[in-house]
């Protein structure tokens, strides 16, 4: 073993330990690696009661809620608890002016008023299995990237076939990497389909104090909603019938209504999304540098094109509040982030963390494929400036517009009329493109979508260079005077993307050449492929995708590998070097456990923020004028009331939120928040603003998650929607 200088001794054990409460752990590694530590901070219960593969265990009444949340069993029957957010366009799409669920709240009044959302769906953890070894022996460091994932791909369909294999198709199963590829864990799951609505409050409490309260404390929303899963008469999942019964669960929360108080335990269990713990300054610099300020401006636009759009009349603030509420929930994000990260400095912390790195890897001979490597990655980010800001230009301004979601559905749609050889189908496929046709433009307005679209393509030509450009932006020159909006104007009038009458007109007329078809047809307008390819937003499309293809991805996809390969090794070299630190690894949407303690903060000088709220502050916010303040006339009255049942604090005030130290991302919305008995406290719905920096970095001091009381759920269920039936079926108690 080479010596080490005692100077450098110090410095590496000096940082050999993670910060209070940092970290997502996979259930797992919890007997190894925490239990014992949440046990000290008060957890009463073993890892084999939150992870177990023989027995139920609490990773059983945990779900992913649709593709990017989390939810928890909460009674015998299937019904589960998730964000208002989470089950926002389930709601969304169940609403109209007539039925306007968001505005005034829904609640089944019996199992068959439930209803049913097709494509939604929940996915169960069955066993999580660490394969590294099998994955790692089939590559060595040597090989090229490009090599080394090939044959990672191929043994890892390899282990998930034989997994579904073993059970007769009954779960899937998916390797997932850890560590940037230093660890592989097969994940096995079970996906339920037939997923109903249960119950949602009124956005004026589910949604209450939409984006100007959005990820910030104090916080007075009632973020929750209430789905049941359904099965087939075994208990298996299955697609939606009206025979399928309520899911017989193998676990489902107790719910504790005694309360909490500062220093309680607490432990988040859900997926947590995507988040870059150990990656170095340089990247950094250039998303708090870069892209983050530009995406915010791009974003900005398009919300105050929304905004005003959505105040000025009541259908239009319907049809576009899920949209809206995704565009500003990242904007909001970023700035947050930007702000938190560079008030704690964080180029200069990763530089003199990196400056030690690179101390170490210097130390010794055996270490020099570290040698280089932040060299590499201070060359690479430098190089991979033009096209990262060339691909979220294109992601933010075209692929992320309306129009390419109705194109790309609609090309398919058509595509598979024109493969058919058989013309008798025709028409049951016509009738499949028109539902889709009538779904996918239900929510669009074509005089606000070409206001955003606008703006989106002046971002975009006076952002990127010329070699960006698509192959239309010479006709702009040539046809339009170099005018955008002359163009767009073009676009708009003349393509059938954007107008419904003018694209189901496309759709009944549409036919594959077939000529025995455009005889029977003869009194028709008959259009084919070609009339589609030369619609002018579909020509723009294309164009977009050629550049996409040809100019960005080719180049920054190599890049994006190179990167790949630095941080495999960087976190492989961190490990090396601090080989006594517990690492927990970034988040990838897998189950994970946090857990920290309920806190209130500082987050400026002189200002200290308490650990939670009540519905005083709701109150207090309450302003008939603002949509987003507007409290509905009956919590008001039960407010005054006093009339808050069995779930008022020992103050007798209703608690509505509280913050904790718990380490969460995007994902974890919808987790259950448990308490040192494993029973539900409340639901994660969000960070602090101060918070959402904990991506990146994770600092106590400012890093709160934000927490739904339980109590304010049962409240509003009992209460305020007078639907206290739903209680009958949950185990509630207090202590
Ligand atoms: N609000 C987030 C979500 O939707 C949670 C978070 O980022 O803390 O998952």
């Amino acid at each position: 073993m080479k010596k080490i200088g005692l100077f450098l001794l110090l410095l590496i054990s000096s940082f050999s330990f993670l910060k209070a409460d940092e970290g997502m752990w996979i259930p797992l590694f919890i007997e190894k690696y925490n239990i014992e530590q949440m046990q000290q901070k008060g957890f009463k219960l073993t890892a084999k009661d939150i992870y177990d593969v023989n027995q139920a265990s609490i990773k059983d009444a945990v779900m992913i809620f649709g593709g990017g949340c989390t939810a928890e069993l909460i009674s015998d029957k299937g019904l589960i608890l998730t964000n208002h957010h989470c089950g926002y366009s389930r709601i969304q799409a169940h609403s109209s002016i007539e039925n306007d669920y968001l505005t005034d709240g829904f609640w089944a009044g019996s199992m068959e008023e439930e209803l049913s959302n097709p494509g939604l769906t929940v996915t169960f953890l069955v066993y999580m299995e660490d394969v590294t070894e099998r994955v790692m022996s089939v590559f060595n460091e040597n090989m090229s990237m490009t090599i080394r994932q090939i044959k990672i791909d191929s043994v890892c369909t390899v282990i998930e076939s034989e997994i579904e294999k073993k059970h007769n198709d009954k779960y899937e199963a998916l390797v997932e990497s850890f560590f940037y590829g230093n660890q592989y864990i097969v994940m096995v799951t079970e996906v339920f389909r037939d997923i109903r609505l249960v119950g949602a409050p009124p956005s004026s409490i589910g949604k209450f104090g939409g984006d100007t309260d959005n990820w910030v404390w104090p916080r007075h929303t009632g973020d929750f909603s209430l789905f049941r899963i359904y099965a087939d008469k075994n208990n298996q999942p299955a697609d939606y019938s009206p025979d399928n019964v309520p899911y017989k669960p193998k676990k489902y929360f107790t719910i504790d209504i005694s309360g909490i108080k500062e220093g309680d335990f607490t432990m988040i269990f859900g997926y947590p999304g995507y988040t870059q713990q150990y990656i170095p300054s340089f990247t950094i610099d250039n998303i708090i540098n870069m892209e983050n300020p530009d995406k915010i401006a791009i974003r900005d636009i398009r919300l105050q094109i929304i905004n005003k759009a959505m105040q000025a009349d009541r259908k239009t603030r319907i049809m576009y509040a899920a949209k809206q509420s995704s565009i500003a929930n990242g904007w909001k994000k970023w700035i947050g982030q930007n702000i938190g990260l560079k008030r704690i400095n964080i180029i200069k912390q990763k530089q003199e963390y990196e400056l030690k790195f690179q101390q170490w890897a210097d130390a010794s001979d055996d270490r020099n494929i570290y040698k280089n490597l932040l060299s590499d990655y201070e060359k690479l980010e430098q190089e991979i400036k033009t096209y990262q800001k060339a691909q979220y230009y294109f992601i933010e301004c075209i692929y992320y517009t309306d129009v390419w979601d109705i194109y790309y559905p609609i090309y398919k749609k058509i595509d598979e009329i024109d493969k058919t050889t058989d013309i008798d189908k025709i028409d049951s496929l016509k009738q499949n493109a028109l539902t889709a046709a009538e779904n996918l433009l239900k929510d669009f307005d074509a005089v606000i979508d070409k206001e955003i679209f606008n703006e989106m393509m002046k971002l975009y030509f006076n952002n990127l260079d010329k070699e960006f450009y698509p192959a239309f932006y010479s006709k702009i020159q040539t046809d339009f005077n170099g005018s955008i909006e002359e163009y767009v104007d073009f676009l708009y009038e003349n393509s059938i993307l954007v107008d419904k009458t003018k694209l189901k007109d496309f759709i009944n007329g549409f036919y594959n050449g077939n000529t025995k078809y455009k005889k029977k047809n003869k009194d028709k307008a008959l259009y084919t492929m070609n009339d589609f390819s030369n619609d002018p937003y579909v020509v723009l499309f294309n164009d977009f995708r050629s550049v996409y293809t040809y100019q960005i991805l080719p180049h920054f996809g190599k890049m994006v590998d190179i990167r790949d390969s630095l941080d495999h090794l960087y976190m492989q070299g961190q490990m090396k070097m601090e080989p006594d630190k517990i690492f927990y690894p970034d988040a990838n949407f897998t189950l994970r456990i946090a857990y920290g303690s309920v806190k209130g903060f500082r987050p400026k000088d002189g200002l200290i923020y308490d650990y939670y709220t009540t519905l005083d502050g709701v109150i207090e916010k309450d302003n008939p004028e603002i949509y987003d303040y507007n409290v509905p006339e009956k919590l008001k009255k039960l407010y005054y009331a006093k009339d808050f049942g069995n779930y008022a604090n020992e103050e007798g005030k209703m608690p509505v939120c509280f913050i904790a130290d718990n380490h969460t991302s995007g994902g974890n919305s919808g987790s259950p928040v448990i308490n040192a008995k494993g029973q539900l406290i409340g639901i994660n719905f969000d960070r602090c603003w101060e918070s959402t920096m904990s991506d990146i970095e994770f600092d106590p001091n400012y890093c709160r998650n934000i927490t739904l009381d339980i109590r304010y759920v049962l409240f509003i269920i009992d209460k305020f929607a007078g639907a206290g039936y739903l209680l009958d079926e949950m185990t509630i108690v207090k202590e």
